[in-house]
């Protein structure tokens, strides 16, 4: 095993193991930051900010849950929910975006829901590996399907909160 890699705490992927700067509430280990931070500037740069880097956000969000507080608890069920009317109800990225904003509406209702302690088998790292657009859309949808199955046990809230 390579020394320099690390399991990010929260989504388990194989990180550089290294100092520095993490998000203020989606928390991670500095290795997976900075992952994210390279495939965020794919996103926008060689990608050309394609519909799937939503998902690709929401993919990453729900792995990193964070700790109980009011950002973290809206964070995580308006991406959550996103990933509902994605995989779920199989409807289009253009109607999802509206669904986000919505569901920010209701985030008063929203309460912590308790991490899984597996966030799945697909994470930044498989999404980061991708050679070329074709191969990050398809694998960034089968990180969504992993990320929204390791919160299978509060489907039914995120069900009930979708339909606010
Ligand atoms: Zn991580």
């Amino acid at each position: 095993m390579d020394t320099n890699l690390t399991n990010c705490f929260s989504c388990g992927a194989m990180v550089p193991n290294m100092d520095g700067p993490t998000h203020r509430y989606m928390l991670s280990s500095p290795g997976c930051w900075s992952v994210y931070g390279v495939l965020l500037a794919r996103d926008y740069g060689e990608y050309n900010y394609p519909t799937v880097y939503r998902l690709s956000v929401d993919a990453y969000t729900v792995q990193h849950p964070g700790r109980p507080n009011r950002q973290a608890i809206q964070s995580v069920a308006v991406h959550l929910i996103a990933l509902y009317y994605l995989l779920e109800k199989g409807l289009p990225e253009a109607q999802v975006i509206r669904t986000r904003s919505r569901a920010a509406q209701f985030s008063d209702q929203f309460f912590w829901l308790e991490p899984p302690t597996s966030m799945g088998p697909i994470t930044i790292v498989n999404a980061a590996d991708a050679e070329g657009l074709e191969e990050y859309q398809r694998v960034a949808r089968e990180w969504a399907k992993s990320a929204w199955e390791a919160w299978r046990a509060h489907h039914d809230q995120i069900r009930k909160w979708a339909a606010l």
